[in-house]
């Protein structure tokens, strides 16, 4: 039997100790402060905003919620993003996406003060992992770094496969188990023989965006893989990217959907949260 990477444990391990260096933190004076930004209602984002704040009151750092109505424009955006760079009681900077259809992401993620840019999405922080730079990482792909290396899975020397190319977790992810010194190959939806290749990887990680599409016969005996994916069907019951019954038996490793990657994004933000506080001080 496989072991199960639990993304649930070793994201309360996190938020444990991010808890401590803020109190640490406070007592030095330096006081932290997410401002979430929220435009419209769409309920999946509602429940996203309500768990930050949640993770922020539980570490000890405050959130600044700002609600916007569905027909905020782009400039007002902008301006209140630009308020909260200049505020010096602001260190984190968090935009909700996905946007209205009216507002351009990438014009609202370009807004933000690289600085305070929590989420990691900003091209300076995107160039600043690319080129081995400090900067803050995009979550996700941060917070599978963890899970690997909480649950003393070797990284370096080992292949690793990457399916999904997306900006927010394929590219980082790719980009980070390279900066861990594995051997890394990043797939997609032009990629040729895909089963091939992603039997070549000691290490599979699947952000494919796609139910149970990565059956056993994707995966090399012995591997660990990754699970990114996440679906909601109509009982709500949740599955991921990877056909877990059938794939689980063949790995050395596996993480569940739900409790394996999920839990780990807002660990990481939170760990953003408090590295933008101690380089504020
Ligand atoms: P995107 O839809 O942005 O990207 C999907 C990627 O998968 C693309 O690069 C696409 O290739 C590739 N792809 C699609 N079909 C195939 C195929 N048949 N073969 C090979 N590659 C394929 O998704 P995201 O990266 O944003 O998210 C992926 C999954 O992870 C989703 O289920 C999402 O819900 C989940 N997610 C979970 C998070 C968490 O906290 N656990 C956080 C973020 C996402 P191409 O570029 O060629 O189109």
């Amino acid at each position: 039997m496989a072991e199960l990477i639990d993304g649930k444990r070793i994201s309360s391990e996190i938020k444990d100790e991010l808890k401590q260096k803020v109190a640490e933190l406070k007592a030095q004076g330096v006081t932290g402060a997410l401002a979430v930004i929220q435009v419209g209602n769409d309920p999946a984002s509602s429940v996203y905003v309500r768990n930050k704040k949640r993770a922020c009151e539980y570490i000890g750092i405050e959130s600044l919620s700002y609600e916007l109505p569905e027909e905020t424009t782009e400039d007002e955006l902008i301006a209140l993003i630009e308020k909260l760079n200049a505020d010096d009681k602001v260190n984190g900077i968090l935009v909700q996406l996905p946007v209205p259809a009216h507002i351009n992401e990438d014009k609202i993620i370009g807004a933000i003060s690289p600085a305070k840019d929590v989420d990691g999405f900003h091209p300076m922080n995107v160039g600043a992992l690319t080129i081995g730079r400090e900067g803050f990482v995009s979550c996700t792909p941060a917070g599978i770094i963890q899970l690997l290396k909480r649950s003393g899975i070797e990284i370096a020397g080992k292949n690793c496969v990457v399916v999904g190319r997306s900006n927010i977790v394929g590219k980082p992810m790719a980009l980070l188990m390279l900066r861990e010194n594995a051997t890394v190959t990043i797939t997609h939806s032009k990629t040729k023989d895909l089963r091939e290749v992603c039997k070549t990887a000691d290490i599979l990680i699947v952000a494919i965006g796609k139910k149970e599409f990565i059956d056993a016969s994707y995966v090399k005996e012995g591997a660990t893989v990754i699970d990114v994916g996440i679906h909601r069907d109509e009982n709500n019951k949740l599955s991921g990217d990877v056909k877990f019954d059938e794939v689980e038996p063949h790995c050395h490793a596996i993480t569940p959907v739900p409790g394996g990657v999920g839990p780990m994004t807002i660990a990481m933000l939170m760990s953003n949260c408090v590295e933008a506080m101690e380089r504020s001080r």
